[in-house]
C-alpha cells in the first residue's frame, strides 16, 4: 500500500484519502473490477465523493500496469487486475449470464487466422463474445 502511494507520487498524483479507498477496494476485489460497484462501496464511506473520482483513480491503475479494461455488458468497463488469469468473456444474450473461460487455446485458432490473414493481431479477451448460452439453448433451442 506504501509503495503504491510512492509510484503515484512519482507520477505527480496526489493520494487524497477517497483515492486510497478506491485503491484499497480495487486491490481486495476478486474477479471482475465493476467502477458502479466501487463508487458505491466508497461512498458509503465518503458521501460526496464523484464518480469521476473513482473512474479517474481506475484509469491510472490501468495506466500503471494494475488493472486491465475489457468490454463485458454493453456500455460498460470491467477492469481485471492485472495478475489476474486471462480469459475469454462468454456473453449470453438471452439470460446476461457471463461465462469465463481460462483456457485461451479456445481462440487460438481464429486469433491465428486473422494475424495470417490480415496482419491483424487482435486481444480475444477485450470484447465479450456474445451468444447463447448452453442453458438457454437446451431450454428454448433455436433453428430448424
Ligand atoms: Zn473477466
Ligand atoms: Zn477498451
Ligand atoms: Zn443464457
Amino acid at each position: 500500500m506504501d509503495s503504491l502511494a510512492d509510484l503515484l507520487h512519482a507520477r505527480g498524483s496526489r493520494v487524497t484519502p477517497q483515492r486510497q479507498l478506491v485503491i484499497q477496494q480495487v486491490l481486495a476485489t476478486r474477479g471482475h473490477i465493476v467502477p458502479e460497484a466501487i463508487y458505491a462501496k466508497v461512498s458509503q464511506q465518503f458521501p460526496s465523493i464523484n464518480r469521476s473520482t473513482v473512474y479517474r483513480t481506475l484509469q491510472l491503475l490501468e495506466e500503471m500496469g494494475l488493472i486491465q479494461h475489457a468490454h463485458v455488458e454493453e456500455g460498460s468497463t470491467r477492469y481485471h487486475r492485472a495478475d489476474d488469469p486471462a480469459h475469454l468473456h462468454l456473453v449470453c444474450h438471452d439470460c446476461n449470464a457471463v461465462q469465463e473461460v481460462e483456457d485461451l487455446s479456445v481462440g487460438e485458432p481464429f486469433r491465428q487466422a486473422l494475424l495470417e490473414r490480415f496482419g491483424f493481431d487482435c486481444d480475444l479477451t477485450h470484447l465479450a463474445i456474445a451468444g447463447r448460452c448452453q442453458a438457454c439453448r437446451q431450454r428454448a433451442p433455436s433453428g430448424p
